[in-house]
C-alpha cells in the first residue's frame, strides 16, 4: 500500500481541480470516482466567470468546445412578469459531460491515478499512525495521510461519517434536460413557478440546458415528471412556451433528489471537505461550480504549503470561511424569495426598477475573479 499518496474521493469539479493542481506540483494523487467518464449529471451548466482567468492560466479552459458566452440575466416571476439585467461578470455554458471529461484527461496528463466505478464505503482516521484508513465497495483497503472529500452534496459515506446535516430531510429535487430551441445565446434565464424555479442557458453544440429545482411533494402528487411539468411548471407562460418550442434531446431527464443546502463544515472527522461536500450554495446563484473549483484550489494550496495535517486543516478552514461562508448564507436567504408568487413578483420589480440593488444582491453571492 502506498502511504504517501493523497486520496481524493469524487471526481466532479472540486476533486478534479484539486487533483490536477496537486499532481502538477509533484504530489502522488489517487482519485476515486464512482462513475466512469464521460457522464451527465444534474447541473445548470452555467459557470460564473469568477474562475475563467484561473482556468485559462492553468490551461484548463475548455475552449475546444466553444462554450456559450453569457452576459445577461433574465428573471420571470410565477405570474410571468419579466425583467432583464446585464451581468457584470457573466459566465460561460458547457455541459458537465464534456467539461468533467476534459478535466479528467488533463489530470491524466499530469499523472493523477484514477480508480473509476469505485465507491469509498468507509473512512477512519487512525491518529496513532497519522493515516486515514479507507475501504471501497469492492473490498479494497487504502491508506493515505490526507483525504479530500469531493463527493458532492450527498453521498452514502456521509452516513458512515454520521454527518449532522443528514438529520434534516430536504424537499428539493433536481431535474435536467438538454434541448434544442431558438433562443438568444447570451442569456441565462431563471423562471419561477409555484414551488420551484427553472434555469435555461446555452451550452456547447448549440444545445441548451434546461434544469430546475423542484419539489418532491409536487412530483408525488402529479405521479410522474411530465405530469408535474404540465401541472405546475407550465403555469408560468415562459416555461410553457419553452417546452412547446423545444426539441428534447434525451428520452428521459437526469434526476436527483434530497438536495440539501444545510450548513456543513469544511473539515469533519479530520477529512477536508471541498465543493458541495463542504456546503452547497443554492443553484439560483449560479456559482456552485465556481465555488467547487475555487475550494479545490484552496485545498491544494494548503496541502502544498504545509506538511502537517492540522496546519493544512486550519489554513483551509480559514480560507473557506473567508471566501464562502457568507455567500452560502446569502444564497439560502435569497432562495426563500423564489418559488412564491408575491415575492418572485417583487424580485422582478426590484430587477426592473433598481438594477443597482439587483447587482448588489448578485455581488453578495459571487466572489471576485480568482487568480
Ligand atoms: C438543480 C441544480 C442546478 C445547478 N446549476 C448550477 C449552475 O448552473 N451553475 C453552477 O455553478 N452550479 C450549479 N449547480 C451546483 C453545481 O452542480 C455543484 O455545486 C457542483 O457540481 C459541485 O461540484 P463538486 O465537485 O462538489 O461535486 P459533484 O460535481 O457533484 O461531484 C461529486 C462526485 O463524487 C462522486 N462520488 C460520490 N460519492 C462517492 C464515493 N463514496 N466514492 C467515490 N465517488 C463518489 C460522484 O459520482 C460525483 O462524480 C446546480 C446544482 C443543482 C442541484
Amino acid at each position: 500500500m502506498n502511504q504517501n499518496q493523497i486520496t481524493i474521493i469524487g471526481g466532479g469539479l472540486s476533486g478534479l481541480i484539486a487533483a490536477y493542481l496537486l499532481a502538477k506540483h509533484g504530489k502522488e494523487v489517487l482519485l476515486i470516482e464512482k462513475k466512469s467518464y464521460p457522464f451527465h449529471r444534474v447541473c445548470g451548466e452555467y459557470i460564473s466567470n469568477e474562475v475563467r482567468d484561473f482556468l485559462i492560466k492553468e490551461n484548463l479552459f475548455p475552449s475546444c468546445f466553444n462554450p456559450a458566452e453569457i452576459n445577461t440575466f433574465r428573471l420571470s416571476a410565477v405570474n410571468g412578469a419579466l425583467a432583464e439585467v446585464p451581468l457584470d461578470l457573466g459566465g460561460f455554458g458547457i455541459s458537465r459531460y464534456n467539461f468533467d471529461h476534459f478535466l479528467y484527461q488533463k489530470c491524466q496528463e499530469v499523472g493523477v491515478k484514477f480508480l473509476l466505478k469505485t465507491q469509498i464505503a468507509t473512512i477512519d482516521y487512525i491518529a496513532k499512525k497519522k493515516l486515514f484508513d479507507l475501504s471501497t465497495n469492492h473490498g479494497e483497503r487504502l491508506v493515505s495521510p490526507i483525504v479530500l472529500a469531493a463527493y458532492g452534496k450527498r453521498s452514502k459515506i456521509d452516513k458512515y461519517l454520521k454527518r449532522p446535516y443528514l438529520k434534516q430531510r430536504s424537499p428539493y429535487i433536481g431535474i435536467k434536460h438538454h434541448i434544442k430551441i431558438t433562443q438568444a445565446d447570451h442569456i441565462v434565464a431563471l423562471h419561477n413557478y409555484e414551488g420551484g424555479y427553472l434555469g435555461i442557458n446555452r451550452v456547447e453544440n448549440g444545445h441548451f440546458n434546461l434544469c430546475y429545482l423542484g419539489s418532491r411533494t409536487q412530483l408525488k402528487a402529479a405521479g410522474n415528471i411530465p405530469a408535474m411539468e404540465q401541472q405546475y411548471l407550465f403555469k408560468n407562460p415562459h416555461i410553457k412556451a419553452i417546452y412547446e418550442g423545444a426539441e428534447f434531446l434525451w428520452e428521459k431527464p437526469e434526476v436527483i433528489n434530497e438536495i440539501s443546502f444545510a450548513t456543513k463544515s469544511p473539515v469533519e472527522n479530520q477529512v477536508i471537505m471541498i465543493g458541495d461536500a463542504a456546503g452547497m450554495i443554492t443553484p439560483l446563484c449560479g456559482n456552485g461550480m465556481a465555488i467547487a473549483i475555487h475550494s479545490g484550489k484552496l485545498a491544494a494550496n494548503a496541502i502544498l504549503k504545509h506538511k502537517n495535517l492540522k496546519a493544512v486543516q486550519e489554513e483551509y478552514t480559514k480560507a473557506w470561511n473567508y471566501f464562502f461562508y457568507s455567500r452560502l448564507r446569502t444564497g439560502r436567504a435569497v432562495q426563500r424569495l423564489f418559488g412564491a408568487p408575491l415575492v418572485s413578483k417583487l424580485a422582478v420589480n426590484v430587477l426592473k426598477k433598481s438594477p443597482f440593488l439587483a447587482k448588489k444582491l448578485i455581488l453578495q453571492t459571487h466572489g471576485a475573479p480568482i487568480k
